[in-house]
């Protein structure tokens, strides 16, 4: 028999998901009958409000069934632009906004527009698991930088080569929940600035923040000249299925940028623009109330994993996460709690070296569901 061609090296030498992975551990646990408690899960578990579903059925109705515009419905490019105006002030034209499937490919988007072939970019860590994978796709090479509660801009500037071509972002942090401080995001964007970086900033979670300011590197003109934003509707509005997001580029780069779109997509379903487009026009109803609710929980688990003996948790400032310290191999921890009690954790070195020793858990599942996996915590402990 002749034996099969290599699959590309390219693909072959990325690392799966560890968080798609234990998804899919979860539900083949579920699917065996046993009946697993996940506070593993990144989807926010909401159902999508049923007008955001009607609005994408009467778009398809109405024949819009066609290939649309490559940068996207420029009702919906008009209204991102706005939102994006509220939220940090940026004022961003129209023409500087590409709708893509997805946050994810908004990130592989920019990678594609910025880096060239062995070009470094910086990756701090603990940080979320496709920065790397997406940097090799492109042909670069991700810089890990361990920094759990900082972005310390000494070891940044030290990891700069002539090489290096950006450095990834991301506010509030999957997986610590973490809102980067104005102080960090000026010292990102004047370092960016002097050293002639781009700025990849992932704001996926920017409409779950608690605090009252969310600092963000395009707030400013000098900073939105070399930062390209990354954001999503699947985190905000309970839209993970629907794979619509967006990429906010630096003045003027959406026609070659767009480039990428034209050969891979083409462009975003109608009807699901369509529906993105209800779901920035009721955000006020409905927003409000899912971040209300993450942070009842967020802060309610917290309190009751802080009580634990050797569990130490503060809840972060925004997102549905909790990163608490575990005085044990997180590894061992994840894997016992879900063979031993049914209970669904991520390790925390999935999310790079300097997770380990946390774990992350998410408040997604239905409340009662996380009361009785925090109940099972207790009594199984640490050790
Ligand atoms: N960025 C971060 C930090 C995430 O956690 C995720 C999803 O988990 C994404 C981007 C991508 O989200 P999506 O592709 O669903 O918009």
């Amino acid at each position: 028999m002749k034996q099969q061609r290599a699959i590309s090296q390219r693909i072959a030498r990325l690392r799966p998901s560890a968080t798609v992975e234990m998804t899919e551990k979860v539900r083949a646990a579920k699917a065996s009958g046993r009946r697993i408690l996940s506070l593993a899960s990144g989807d926010p578990q909401i159902t999508t409000d049923p007008r955001i579903i009607e609005a994408a059925h009467k778009a398809l109705q109405a024949g819009d069934t066609h290939y649309g515009p490559v940068l996207g419905d420029p009702r919906l490019r008009n209204a991102l632009a706005a939102h994006e105006k509220r939220r940090s002030g940026a004022q961003y034209d129209d023409a500087d906004i590409i709708v893509t499937p997805g946050g994810k490919f908004a990130l592989l988007t920019a990678l594609m527009g910025t880096v060239e072939a062995d070009d470094e970019v910086l990756v701090p860590e603990p940080g979320w698991v496709s920065y790397g994978p997406c940097v090799e796709m492109c042909g670069g090479k991700p810089i890990i930088l361990p920094m759990l509660d900082r972005i310390d801009l000494a070891v940044m500037e030290a990891a700069i080569t002539p090489r290096t071509a950006a450095v990834i972002v991301n506010s509030p942090v999957n997986p610590t929940g973490r809102v980067l401080s104005q102080e960090e995001i000026d010292g990102l964007v004047d370092l960016a600035d002097r050293h002639n970086l781009w700025i990849i900033f992932d704001q996926v979670y920017s409409d779950l923040v608690h605090t009252a300011s969310f600092p963000s590197p395009q707030a400013t003109a000098k900073g939105r000249a070399f930062t390209f934003v990354v954001d999503s509707f699947s985190k905000t509005f309970g839209m993970t299925g629907w794979r619509l997001g967006h990429l906010a580029v630096p003045p003027g780069l959406s026609k070659p940028v767009s480039r990428f779109i034209q050969h891979s997509i083409y462009c975003v379903p109608g009807a699901i623009q369509a529906a993105g487009l209800k779901a920035l026009e009721i955000y006020d109803e409905v927003v409000p109330g899912y971040r209300e609710m993450f942070r009842r929980r967020q802060s309610d688990a917290a309190a009751r994993l802080d009580a634990i003996p050797g569990i130490s948790c503060v809840a972060p400032d925004a997102s549905f996460y909790l990163f608490p310290a575990v005085d044990t191999d997180d590894r061992a921890l994840a894997a016992r709690w879900l063979d031993l009690h049914d209970v669904a954790s991520v390790p925390g070195s999935a999310f790079g070296g300097a997770g380990a020793g946390h774990l992350r858990l998410t408040v997604t599942a239905p409340d009662r569901e996380i009361d009785e996996a925090l109940t099972r915590i207790a009594s199984a402990g640490i050790l």
